[in-house]
């Protein structure tokens, strides 16, 4: 096999792994983090509680119901969005310290994607989906966006549309304020938040139209 010097080897094996082999990897890894004494036992049990019950795309959508009602704070989220985010006591915490949001408009689309890893804003969207982290999104998310959104995700745009992709990194957290549904001027905040989805934050989808169902 030949590779380019400095170039790193190329994915082989089956990916994604199956799930027990992941697993066994993180049970063993969290055993010689607590041998050593980076972490405890209690501590990993209370964040992998939180992510479970208190953060999710919940926040996220909450977020975006406010951007969509409020224009000065809409003004404030793009400008700093982890600002914006403490303001409403959405703590930019682990992994959000340095978020982006950007608007989606008519004819323009924003869809975010980590090309190296799997960086992700935390805070407001909870853990990345498991397609988020294969390599297959990763890749091919930058090089034929239109046609993964179409093949993957059902998400058929025109082809006027523009469509923005944002490298996510540890250093900048990107995430999307999809555009507001039609039809949903009578609606309250919270209605509002009903409607946004996970998938239209990451900019794979689009947020619910009024009355359809889950
Ligand atoms: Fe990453």
């Amino acid at each position: 096999m030949t590779t380019t010097e400095g170039s790193p080897p190329p994915v082989t094996g089956t990916f994604p792994a199956p799930p027990e082999e992941v697993a066994a990897r993180v049970k063993a890894l969290e055993a010689i983090l607590i041998e050593k004494g980076f972490v405890t036992e209690e501590a990993v049990d209370k964040i992998a509680e939180m992510y479970e019950k208190e953060v999710g795309p919940h926040l996220g959508a909450k977020v975006v119901a406010k951007a969509w009602t409020d224009p000065e704070f809409k003004r404030r989220l793009l400008e700093d969005a982890s600002a914006a985010c403490r303001d409403i006591g959405i703590a930019a915490g682990v992994q959000g310290e340095d978020m982006v949001v950007v608007e989606n408009a008519p004819g323009v689309h924003n869809a975010i994607v980590c090309t190296l890893c799997s960086c992700y804003p935390w805070p407001t969207l909870g853990l990345p989906p498991n397609w988020y982290k294969y390599p297959a999104y990763r890749g091919r998310m930058v090089k034929e966006p239109r046609v993964v959104l179409r093949e993957e995700f059902g998400l058929d745009l025109p082809e006027s549309t523009e469509i923005r992709v944002w490298d996510t990194s540890a250093e900048l957290r990107y995430w999307v304020l999809p555009e507001r549904p039609p039809g949903t001027e009578a609606m309250s905040e919270e209605e509002l938040a009903s409607l946004v989805t996970r998938d239209s934050m990451i900019g794979v989808g689009l947020p619910k139209q009024p009355g359809q169902p889950d």
